[in-house]
């Protein structure tokens, strides 16, 4: 046996830090082993290191793949002299303890973050012998600490000197351990995973990992009885509700959340000044204008009754015009999302409106940067994830299916109403006119109640409009309501069994009708 006392084992790929550690190790009495690479550079800096292969007497083989996975090392670890029966096997095998284990691993995360990786590089950077050190002593807490961090060195050589590394302490440390071979082990199963999906039809890998952090805690959720969070990605993309940036008003809650994704989501797709009116999760206004304030005031108007208290998109810097059409009398607004508010807007909203001090006003990039990420909901016992609904349209393979075509003015109608329709559950039935919802039939059970709805909320004003829908026309009779209605064109995905009687139906009341070939379901 030898006379040292104490001993540690030091094999890090990290030097940060590990010179000055080590040396105030040593003073206190500690014996050092080291792996190649950790001997060498200790050793250049003059500190005495005994090579981990002359206690084993076995080489480091394979490349380092193999180099403390060793029963002498694993052992020295987990090996509790307390205990009789440990204590003959420590004695029988030529065992000498270590009472700290200093190990940082393999860069993984580092080397797979580089974009020019190669698959072999990256797994020739999973560390296994590392871990295996980390965990034997981080189970062994009792007889050893575990150092896996350069920022923790100080206070571990605090806590020897002060004599004060005691079992609570090590316990921490070995917590801290734990986490850490955790997090290192889900960054290669997430790379892993997503070669394998990368190379699989699917798109979606044989398993999910997600991380949220929390952003943002609740009054409450849906309801006053439900507690609520905002969690966010890790690195959430530009533009998205996580990035956003509240400039005035009360706090968020969870429903103004959903209905702030969806008033951004709504505008987002359109070229020319949009904004949305959005009331529990769908559009009761929608309209694109030469400017924002028309815009605004064309989507207020589709319904203003369900418009008060409503949530509002924006896809432009809110200027004076469109400010001060939200605080015309009447009107009530409780929260904006817009790419920014320009200082006479600002000014406006937060001293005119007798709701100024309340409304919540949203700043967010208006960017399409997170443009088919993947869409979450849960379920009783899961997880369902689908592509999201939000490419960007093409009208390329769009087809004509009834005698008369569309007219110039009424095929852009039909493009809004495509555009506002997969904003609104289904079953979805839109009316539009003039670039302007005019009534949005939302969530109902069957397309005929939707479509009927859509005609009441439009009343007069559809004469002429043309009708959106999100799903085909199973029946004639939603076009029959359509039409009594005044609509002239219509727009749909097509593919029915009835397709030939819903044209028809259509040639019949003189309405032109497009396919789209496209479903836009929103449950
Ligand atoms: P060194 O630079 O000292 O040669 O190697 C230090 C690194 O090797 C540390 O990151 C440590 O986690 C890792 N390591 C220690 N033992 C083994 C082993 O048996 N196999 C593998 N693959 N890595 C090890």
């Amino acid at each position: 046996m030898s006379t040292v006392s104490r001993r540690a084992l030091v094999s890090v790929s990290d030097k940060t830090g590990l010179e000055d550690f080590v040396k105030g190790l040593t003073e206190l009495g500690f014996e050092i082993l080291s792996t190649g690479g950790t001997r060498r550079f200790l050793q250049q800096a003059g500190i005495p290191v005994i090579d981990v292969t002359s206690y084993t007497g076995f080489p480091e083989i394979m490349d380092g793949r193999v180099k403390t996975l060793h029963p002498k090392v694993h052992g020295a670890i987990l090996g509790r002299p307390t205990l009789p029966g440990d204590a003959t096997a420590i004695e029988q095998h030529g065992i000498i303890p270590f009472q700290l284990v200093v190990v940082n691993l393999y860069p993984f995360q580092q080397t797979v973050a580089r974009p020019d990786v190669t698959f072999d590089e990256a797994v020739e950077n999973i560390d296994i012998g590392g871990p295996s050190m980390v965990r034997s002593a981080a189970k062994n807490h009792a007889h050893v600490a575990i150092v896996t961090q350069p920022q923790q060195y100080a206070e571990v050589l605090q806590q020897l000197r002060s004599g004060a590394l005691d079992e609570a302490y090590r316990r921490r440390l070995a917590a801290a351990a734990f986490e850490m071979t955790a997090t290192y082990d889900r960054a290669i199963s997430d790379y892993l995973a997503k070669v394998v999906s990368d190379n699989s039809e699917s798109s979606f890998g044989p398993r999910l990992t997600l991380s949220f952090r929390l952003q943002q805690t609740l009054r409450y959720g849906e309801n006053p009885h439900q507690r609520a969070a905002f969690y966010v990605e890790d690195h959430p993309t530009p533009g998205t509700l996580a990035t956003a940036r509240q400039l005035n008003g009360k706090e968020l809650s969870y429903n103004n959340l959903l209905d702030l994704d969806a008033a951004r989501a709504a505008v987002l797709d359109f070229r020319q000044p949009a904004a949305s009116v959005i009331k529990h999760n769908n559009p009761c206004g929608l309209a694109i204008a030469e400017s924002l304030a028309d815009a605004f005031h064309k989507a207020y108007e589709g319904d203003p009754v369900s418009a008060f208290g409503s949530i509002i998109g924006l896809n432009r810097v809110v200027d004076a015009a469109t400010a001060e059409a939200m605080c015309a009398p009447g009107r009530f607004i409780e929260a904006v999302i817009a790419p920014g508010y320009d200082a006479d807007a600002l000014e406006i909203l937060t001293t005119k409106p007798k709701w100024k001090a309340n409304v919540r006003l949203m700043q967010v990039e208006f960017t399409d940067a997170d443009r088919g990420a993947p869409d979450y909901r849960r379920v009783s016992g899961g997880l369902l994830v689908q592509d999201r609904d939000d490419l960007l349209q093409s009208d390329a393979g769009w087809q004509v299916v009834t005698k008369r075509a569309p007219s110039q003015a009424e095929l852009a109608d039909l493009k809004f109403a495509w555009a506002v329709c997969r904003h609104v559950k289904s079953n979805a039935i839109v009316f539009a006119k003039d670039g302007m919802l005019l009534g949005a039939g939302a969530g109902q059970m069957s397309r005929l109640d939707s479509s009927i709805i859509a005609a009441f909320k439009a009343g007069e004003r559809s004469q002429g409009g043309v009708v959106a829908s999100d799903a085909f026309f199973p029946f004639r009779d939603g076009i029959d309501a359509a039409a009594k209605a005044g609509i002239r064109s219509a727009i749909q995905p097509g593919g029915s069994k009835n397709d030939a009687e819903v044209i028809a139906a259509c040639d019949q009341h003189g309405i032109a009708m497009m396919f789209t070939g496209m479903r836009h379901f929103r449950h």
